[in-house]
């Protein structure tokens, strides 16, 4: 029996594929969408309580005013986004909450050793890691400095993003404490997804430079229903549970079998979505015939970094100015974390962020607080039981924040209805959050050319690579997985349309 043939099959249900399918049958093109999940969106996956939608993957339009074409895909769908206004953010010492002038301070050292090495000149040996110059007895991150103003002081704040804790630091600086400061330099990994030690000095803000940036906005109703109308709004076929288990092109290169876990498809041409941390774990004869050899050594050098999210729900808000607070870091009060700590040393030696929910610089405020696990701590925790380190999360955020546990300051601690602790690092479909800037190196073999690397198509075009980790200028985010999409989308269009001739 024949089977049908698709002008394209796209693997692969998230932003990047969503995207291309709604550009390519828009053009008049069949399509077909696999999707190894029961549900559509990767990573994006909202968190449904009631009313309450909390993003666990993606939450964040960055740069929404600076031209991400997601602003405009939602816009098109009829679904408004959100900018939270600025609320302050507190950062916690081993003494409780910083003053105003402390904080800025440190935020403000960080801020200049962030740009002291932002693309050092002349470059560093890709070897050299930013922990190496951050963390240098001359680094800015230990200059004392003057006091800024206490308005200066709260400006900076945030929202709930965690893209950078430095970002509105005052020009001016204020006090010298190398432990808060380089507890603070810690929280970077949790934008970077990785450690300090294995990011590249000599490639280091690279992105920010193309990357967009700037203002943060949050689509209505999360994001994982936004990339479902993109799906949807498509005229492609969608089969979901199809977990694809090899492509292979036929002997003359006119059509492209793809096999899942419960059949065969047939295309001229192949998008592949797979993120990278999947595509690092396929077995050889996958791909038939094999990627070429400077491809699958790319696969197995780029870095995919760990992002893991901790979610608390409570009936009240109970923690101090939940009302007038963006987000609380904390910065560690122990010593930094081995495969031997308890939850409680885990937690207690790491540097967290936790955006707190009930501000209402958000849409529907709620009694809830998020926390981003940066490498160190996601990994330790992720092995633990999930409920102990729920339990143990909420017990760290009553000592830290000072309530005491039976009501003091007239506050009463309710334990958390509900909660939720995110492993995209051994989620089978993703392996890992996302891909991290460029790593150390030992000759040059890592640059942001790798990313591009990975999106370049093969078998004369026609199996192409679309999704965050093949868009060397946005990788890692949203608008790199809509770009991809697109860009991908526009070649096979080109393609299809030459191969009808
Ligand atoms: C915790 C976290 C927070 C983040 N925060 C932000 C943020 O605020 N802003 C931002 O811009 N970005 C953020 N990101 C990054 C963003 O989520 C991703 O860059 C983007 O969603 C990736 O889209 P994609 O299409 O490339 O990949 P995916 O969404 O992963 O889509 C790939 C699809 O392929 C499917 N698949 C995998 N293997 C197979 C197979 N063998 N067969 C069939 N299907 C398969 C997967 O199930 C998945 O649906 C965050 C990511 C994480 C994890």
């Amino acid at each position: 029996m024949s089977i049908k043939t698709y002008d394209t099959i796209i693997i692969g249900a998230g932003w990047s594929g969503s995207v291309a399918a709604k550009q390519l049958t828009a053009k008049g093109h069949s399509v077909l969408v696999l999707e190894a999940r029961d549900r559509i969106g990767g990573r994006a996956r909202t968190y449904v309580n009631g009313n309450d939608k909390v993003d666990l993957g993606c939450s964040w339009i960055h740069g929404y005013k600076e031209g991400n074409p997601a602003r405009g895909i939602a816009k098109e769908l009829g679904v408004d986004a959100h900018l939270p206004k600025s609320f302050e953010g507190v950062i916690y010492g081993p003494e409780g909450p910083l003053s105003s002038e402390q904080a800025a301070s440190l935020r403000s050292s960080l801020s200049s050793a962030q740009a002291a090495f932002k693309l050092p000149h002349p470059a560093p040996p890709s070897s050299a890691s930013l922990a190496s110059a951050l963390f240098a007895d001359s680094s800015p991150l230990f200059k004392s400095s003057a006091t800024p103003s206490s308005d200066a002081a709260n400006t900076n704040v945030s929202s709930t993003s965690p893209a950078n804790p430095s970002e509105g630091a005052p020009s001016s600086k204020a006090g010298y404490d190398k432990a808060l400061a380089e507890g603070l330099a810690r929280t970077l990994e949790v934008p970077l997804g990785l450690k300090l030690e294995k990011a590249s000095l000599k490639w280091a803000g690279w992105e920010s430079t193309t990357s967009f940036a700037g203002s943060d906005a949050a689509p209505d109703g999360g994001y994982q229903d936004l990339v479902k109308k993109v799906l949807d709004s498509s005229r492609a076929e969608v089969k979901l549970s199809q977990k694809v288990t090899g492509i292979k092109q036929s002997e003359d290169g006119a059509t492209i079998k793809v096999v899942t876990s419960q059949g065969e498809f047939e295309g001229k041409t192949i998008i592949s979505t797979i993120p990278l941390g999947v595509l690092k774990t396929l077995p050889e004869g996958f791909f038939q015939p094999a990627l070429p050899p400077k491809f699958t050594e790319t696969i197995a050098g780029t870095h995919v970094g760990i992002l893991e999210k901790l979610l608390l729900q409570y009936d009240e808000a109970w923690w101090p100015n939940a009302s007038t607070t963006g987000s609380y870091t904390f910065l560690p009060i122990g010593p930094t974390p081995t495969e031997n700590s308890s939850i409680e040393e885990i937690f207690n030696g790491s540097s967290l962020i936790t955006a707190n929910f009930n501000a209402p610089s958000l849409p529907n405020p709620s009694p809830t607080l998020l926390t981003y696990l940066s490498e160190t701590p996601a990994k330790l925790l992720l092995v633990k039981p999930k409920e102990e380190v729920l339990k143990g999360f909420h017990q760290f955020l009553v000592k830290r924040l000072g309530v005491k546990a039976n009501g003091g300051e007239n506050r009463v601690v309710s334990e958390p209805k509900a909660g939720e602790l995110t492993d995209w690092l051994k989620d089978e479909y993703s392996y890992g959050a996302t891909t991290t800037p460029s790593i150390v190196s030992q000759g040059d073999e890592r640059s942001p050319m790798d990313f591009k690397e990975l999106g370049r198509p093969v078998w004369n075009g026609k199996l192409g690579f679309a999704g965050e980790h093949t868009e060397m200028e946005h990788r890692g985010s949203v608008a790199g997985a809509v770009v991809s999409g697109l860009r991908e989308a526009e070649r096979v269009n080109r393609l299809l349309n030459l191969l009808k001739e």
